[in-house]
């Protein structure tokens, strides 16, 4: 029996598709997998006949599409978030292939929503889009050409999350399970860390150690330190009180 709850948990975020098309062979590959949460960010043409055509019998999973305008709304409740490229980024990130992706997804996804982001055909997910993840995502590929279609993109993360849910007990779940499974605290979610970061950026400002006319990468370093320890919302209620006492004691 595959693990249905975790499956469902798993959201596949689209941002500004341009070929609706791929959005309905994405239904496809997701329903295939047992996938069910699809949410669209802007899409360029959003509804469309193109859709429905290539989404086979996966029509109630684009009927249910969740259509926002930002990444930040199609993000706002999940505990764990993916980001997928195509090429390698200025700044490294933690960055893994679909199957040992897909040891995490299933796990934290008996916990919380997970969102796997996808970019635009044309370009990709930009640097602050990806700058919001936990990792990224990388499907191994010819080095002649790393660019897969999206929906295809789409249906070999998903086959990976079925094959890692299915195969309960595989030895690489049980070496990989990470330390979620007996943590005592709910990990923060997404807007709670987009909120945090707004709060540290502003009082690094304050207290003059940023300078807003010259920030170099001091965001993205922190935000990739912080993702990459996956706060629960007590440490960040915490470091939360200690940057507003900081603004207080900063001011006086
Ligand atoms: N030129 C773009 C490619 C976009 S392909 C770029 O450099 O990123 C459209 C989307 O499909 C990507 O944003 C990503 O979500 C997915 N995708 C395509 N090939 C991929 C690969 N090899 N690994 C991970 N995701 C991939």
């Amino acid at each position: 029996m595959a693990n249905q709850t975790a499956l469902e948990n798993i959201r596949i975020v689209l941002v500004n598709t341009t070929h609706p098309g791929n959005i309905g062979a994405a239904a496809r590959a997701m329903k295939n997998m047992g996938l069910k949460k699809l949410y669209l960010v802007k899409p360029k043409i959003w509804p469309a006949e193109e859709a429905v055509w290539r989404s086979g019998h996966a029509l109630d999973v684009l009927d249910n599409a969740v259509v926002t305008e930002t990444l930040d709304e199609a993000l706002e409740d999940v505990g764990f978030v993916i980001g997928t490229s195509a090429r390698e980024r200025a700044i490294p990130w933690p960055l893994l292939n679909p199957r040992e992706t897909s040891v995490k997804v299933i796990e934290e996804a008996a916990h919380h929503d997970v969102a796997i982001v996808f970019g635009r055909e044309d370009r990709g997910l930009t640097n602050e889009e990806l700058q919001k993840c936990h990792l990224h995502l990388n499907i191994p590929t010819s080095d002649e050409y790393s660019s897969l279609n999206l929906a295809q993109a789409v249906q070999v993360v998903a086959y990976e999350c079925r094959m890692t849910a299915v195969g309960d007990g595989l030895p690489s779940m049980k070496e990989n399970t990470g330390d979620r499974r007996e943590w005592d605290v709910k990990a923060a979610n997404s807007a709670g860390m987009e909120h945090f970061y707004t709060h540290l950026e502003q009082v690094l400002i304050d207290i003059e150690f940023l300078d807003p006319k010259l920030p170099k990468q001091t965001m993205t370093r922190l935000r990739r330190l912080f993702n990459r320890q996956r706060l629960d919302e007590m440490e960040l209620a915490m470091l939360r009180g200690i940057l507003r006492n900081v603004d207080r004691l900063s001011k006086k």
